[in-house]
């Protein structure tokens, strides 16, 4: 049930995800010798909706119950992205800060997303149900960088007003990376399938384009996936220390992308 708590061992653990196994028991342990993430961490990230976790049942402030383990055979690295359950969630460690070495292949942590977990919380965009919950907040507004729409869901709204704040007081040459920003809110699957962006719920931002990187755009491709980021690790350590993880920490690399994922993190 738990796994040392080294980088080496995290590391190890994306090797066995390249190899297609994975181990329906474990959950993820920070490298930075901090408390293992596991789904007793839902609590603690989304109190206005998760009321607490209990054996293999999940329960919810609305009186539901969700199965923390699905009792599904162990998947494959597609199937878990595609149908993973709420315990498979935490098989990825999300190591918190600056990264010595660069993802190992299928090392995601954070793209597991059990997307009915989080369209009861965020609400389904294509009902109409994100939208009315979505705030303007003012992006970095001393640089001239507009406005963004978030949710108030879970205070990501407040939380992202914590990073900007923390953002606006870094030197004027940080400024290219973060504006303009390339969204917030948009209605769509993660590219290239039929899985729900964090995008659709409005927990989600992606910083300037032109300094980011995506492991769908270089072609041909190559396997395994080169790593490339130009994303200086300054604004990763601000979105970190308030909730947000990084998809610049991916295998599968979205050097842009920050969502809410709070569960992933250690308590503040
Ligand atoms: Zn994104």
């Amino acid at each position: 049930m738990t796994i040392p708590t080294t980088p080496f061992r995290a590391r190890a653990f994306g090797v066995l995800l390249a190899a297609s196994v994975m181990t329906a028991s474990q959950y993820c342990r920070t490298a930075d010798g901090g408390e293992p993430r596991s789904p007793a961490d839902l609590v603690r990230a989304y109190p206005d909706f998760v009321k607490g976790v209990e054996g293999n049942l999940l329960f919810w402030r609305d009186g539901a119950t969700t199965l923390i383990d699905d009792g599904t055979p162990p998947k494959d690295f597609q199937t878990v992205l595609v149908r993973p359950d709420i315990k498979d969630m935490f098989l990825i460690p999300y190591v918190v800060g600056r990264p010595h070495a660069v993802p190992r292949v299928n090392d995601d942590p954070g793209r597991i997303r059990n997307e009915d977990f989080f369209r009861r919380m965020y609400g389904d965009c294509r009902k109409g149900e994100v939208v009315k919950q979505l705030r303007s907040v003012k992006w970095l507004h001393a640089w001239g960088g507009g406005s963004v729409k978030v949710t108030t869901i879970n205070h990501v709204a407040d939380r992202l007003e914590d990073v900007i704040a923390e953002l606006q007081a870094l030197p004027d040459a940080f400024k290219p990376y973060l504006i303009p920003n390339a969204g917030t809110y948009t209605c769509r699957d993660i590219a290239g399938t039929s899985r729900t962006s964090m995008h659709s719920y409005g927990a989600a931002i992606d910083i300037n384009l032109k300094y980011s990187d995506y492991w769908r755009w270089p072609k041909p491709r190559q396997y395994p996936i080169p790593y490339t980021n130009r994303i200086p690790y300054e604004i990763v350590d601000i979105f970190e220390r308030h909730g947000f993880i990084w998809g610049g920490k991916w295998y599968h690399y979205d050097t842009m992308h920050f969502e809410y994922r709070p569960e992933l993190l250690p308590a503040p």
